[in-house]
């Protein structure tokens, strides 16, 4: 018994995933070409573009922004973005107080409809455990420094709840419409990992 779980550790994931994978088929639980077409349409067809709307539609309508701050589920959900993981959002507002960064510390719990797919660093074990202790150092080691003069906030998403960040507006932006500011917001910025630059 002990050897053969530690012949099992030993077994790369993606082994493990396949043998899983297979078991589920077999007893007729999922159907591979819909697994298939479900992982295409959120690799593919959904994405950080879905969030980088509703940021830019929140940063020029005032109105907008308040329903996204009160319910964040049913304001996207004016914008057509609704389906699994996106079940109950809740918008963390960044502002020249507080900045908010996302994690799953469980697994990987993240905004699909809104982002799509998460990407490999959010799902490993090293960011879900080190940016809830140190956010800080972790958001330095990726990039991002926040002045000490700001309060860093860590939300952990789960399958309840999902965080997504509402950026700042960057400076130099004002004579923007809503269509130029979506290319400038990032996936990261909208993760916490990343501020949205000026252009
Ligand atoms: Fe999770």
């Amino acid at each position: 018994m002990t050897s053969e779980l530690t012949v099992n550790d030993h077994v790369p994931i993606q082994l493990r995933t396949e043998a899983l994978e297979d078991l589920l088929v077999e007893r007729g639980l999922i159907d591979r070409a819909v697994m298939d077409n479900f992982i295409k349409t959120y690799e593919q067809d959904v994405g950080p573009l879905n969030g980088a709307k509703v940021v830019a539609k929140a940063w020029t309508d005032p109105e907008y922004r308040e329903r996204l701050l009160d319910n964040g589920t049913t304001a996207v959900a004016e914008l057509g973005f609704k389906g699994p993981q996106g079940e109950h959002i809740v918008v963390v507002q960044n502002s020249a107080d507080v900045h908010n960064v996302v994690v799953c510390t469980l697994c990987s719990c993240y905004p699909w409809p809104l982002l799509g797919l998460p990407p490999a660093w959010y799902k490993d074990p090293a960011y879900r455990s080190r940016v809830v202790k140190e956010p800080r150092q972790v958001l330095s080691e990726m990039g991002l420094d926040v002045p000490e003069s700001k309060e860093i906030k860590v939300w952990d998403s789960s399958s309840e709840v999902r965080f997504f960040v509402l950026p700042e507006r960057p400076a130099g932006t004002d004579g923007l419409s809503e269509e130029e500011l979506v290319p400038l917001i990032t996936r990261d910025a909208m993760v916490g990992v990343a501020v949205v630059g000026s252009p």
